[in-house]
């Protein structure tokens, strides 16, 4: 067990029991966006205020899953909140790519995988989501990592094709 995967497992435990960002906004005009992942029984609800600049104001996390799960939407809320929708959606491809590739190390065919990640030129820094690197061992747990990532960015689809955003 390296040093490393302890620190990893660490953060993923702090942000498991004390989750950043936990509760509910009103709706309006915050938006909901909803996730489940059958697989595991995870479920991630979002609220998310987007301010006419395109800023994510505030973001609250709600539901109950694994830990994996709870803390990645955690670790989700603090790294997109005060950030811009565009900055969340690259941090979004960062993370999911940082998922796929490794779980196309493991799963076989990875061609593919390979070639979206090099194409992502504009790599955030990950921070605390460095943690959640070591998930892609446990390719069934990958879902419950990126759960909250998918979730988030099925809030940005609905925010953009919502009538009151005009
Ligand atoms: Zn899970």
């Amino acid at each position: 067990m390296s040093g490393l995967e302890d620190l990893y497992r660490e953060i993923i435990i702090d942000h498991y029991r004390s989750p950043r960002n936990r509760g509910q906004l009103e709706t309006p005009p915050a938006h909901r966006a909803e996730g489940f992942n059958p697989l595991c029984g995870d479920e991630v609800v979002i609220f998310i205020d987007v301010d006419d600049d395109g800023l994510v104001t505030d973001i609250k996390i709600d539901g109950q899953g694994c830990s994996i799960s709870q803390s990645s939407a955690s670790m989700m809320s603090a790294a997109v909140k005060g950030k811009s929708v565009d900055d969340a959606k690259a941090l979004t491809s960062t993370f999911k790519s940082m998922m796929s590739v490794h779980s196309a190390e493991i799963g076989g065919d990875g061609s593919e995988a390979d070639a979206d990640a090099q194409a992502i030129d504009t790599e955030l820094p990950l921070g605390d989501l460095e943690a959640l690197r070591g998930v892609v061992k446990f390719p069934v747990r990958i879902k419950c990592a990126t759960l909250s990532w998918n979730t988030l960015s099925q809030a940005f689809d609905e925010l953009a094709s919502s009538p009151d955003t005009e």
